[in-house]
């Protein structure tokens, strides 16, 4: 995502599509002037000096100017043609992909944070270019034509030209949305710190369970860290939260088969059914890992210990009900010294 709209990719496109602008206009500078449109020959020249211009305004990271700038260019550029050239030669056609580039420059420019021109107020410019070209040449005809064999491979060659356009700039909308969405719904559903699932990714996993297999049971376990207040008063807020990672690395290097969630402060949800055959002995190797696991922050070695309470999911209750269920059971554990599995 970052890589997509990052300012030297986004400089690196400007430059491409400036070059390519300038590429062109050498290219119809030399065909206009080969069948004698030579307003437009000129005009081309003074487009290629313009696109020169351009280049340096890009490197002087001056994008909303080159954006502004290019489109009043295009404009005028394609509305002469047609003008000069008349309806056949196709060049009217461009002024639709001119559009999209257009709004895509206005994205892309909000997503960095600089102002460009809404495209809402430009577009129907486009549109009076498009239409005005239309009805002067069907009125008073063109000073200048092309042979028809000319016209003919510049209609295939602009609608190539936007065609290709229209795909690039609408594939691009498309990847970069779904994929922000993504991104997004991922970190909604993700705690920050843990990288674990979050308390609504769990609440949305419980309200699937009742649809699910009805032959299962299901039980839910809260694990809270002991004492995890004194971690963080003795050793500090970032030691807590080394604590936290650790634990949750722990949760799902050796225990991913289970479901896992860093319910809030310092407590995870662990879920699971009764595929499990011994849930309580599982919650224990849980207990047991965490007390095993050598916690050193920043040369001093921690003590660091779990106590789970766990209840089994009966038909009638909510969610709430069972969870306290389990939270009931882990007050019984930390009132009977904590370091310990309720189930
Ligand atoms: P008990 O053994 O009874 O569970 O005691 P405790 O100290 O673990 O429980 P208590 O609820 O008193 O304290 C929990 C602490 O967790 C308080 C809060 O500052 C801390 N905490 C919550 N979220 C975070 C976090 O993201 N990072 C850090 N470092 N601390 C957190
Ligand atoms: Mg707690
Ligand atoms: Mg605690």
């Amino acid at each position: 995502m970052k890589e997509l709209l990052s300012e030297t990719t986004i400089k690196r496109l400007a430059y491409l599509l400036a070059g390519f602008f300038l590429a062109a206009h050498v290219m119809l500078f030399f065909i206009f002037r080969h069948y004698g449109v030579i307003p437009m020959a000129g005009f081309n020249l003074f487009s290629v000096l313009f696109y020169i211009a351009i280049l340096f305004l890009i490197h002087k990271n001056r994008l909303a100017w080159f954006v502004g700038l290019s489109y009043l260019e295009i404009l005028l550029h394609m509305g002469l043609a047609v003008y000069f050239t008349g309806w056949n030669s196709g060049f009217q056609i461009t002024l639709i992909g001119i559009c999209t580039l257009l709004y895509y420059a206005e994205y892309v420019g909000k997503t960095i944070g600089i102002k460009t021109i809404p495209s809402l107020y430009c577009v129907p410019l486009a549109m009076i270019v498009y239409i005005g070209s239309y009805i002067i040449t069907e009125l008073h005809g063109s000073p200048y034509s092309f042979p028809k064999e000319v016209s003919f491979r510049f209609q295939i060659g602009w609608a190539v030209v936007v065609f290709a356009i229209l795909c690039l700039i609408l594939q691009i909308f498309v990847t970069v949305s779904t994929k922000t969405q993504e991104i997004l719904t991922d970190e909604v559903l993700h705690d920050r710190l843990t990288g674990l699932p979050n308390r609504y990714y769990m609440v949305s996993f419980f309200q699937k369970l009742s649809a699910a297999d009805q032959n299962k049971k299901y039980w839910a376990a809260i694990a809270d860290i002991d004492s995890f207040k004194q971690v963080n008063d003795v050793y500090g807020h970032n030691c807590g939260d080394y604590v936290l990672r650790t634990f949750a690395e722990i949760l799902t290097k050796e225990f991913s088969h289970l479901e896992l969630c860093r319910w809030g402060g310092e407590e995870f949800l662990i879920a699971g059914t009764s595929d499990i055959r011994d849930p309580f002995s599982e919650l224990e190797k849980i207990r047991i890992a965490v007390q095993k696991h050598p916690f050193v922050y920043e040369g001093k070695k921690l003590s660091v210990t779990i106590t789970i309470g766990a209840a089994w999911y009966e038909g009638t209750m909510s969610i709430d009900e069972w969870i306290d269920a389990a939270d009931k059971k882990l007050y019984e554990g930390k009132q009977a010294g904590k370091n310990r599995v309720v189930f």
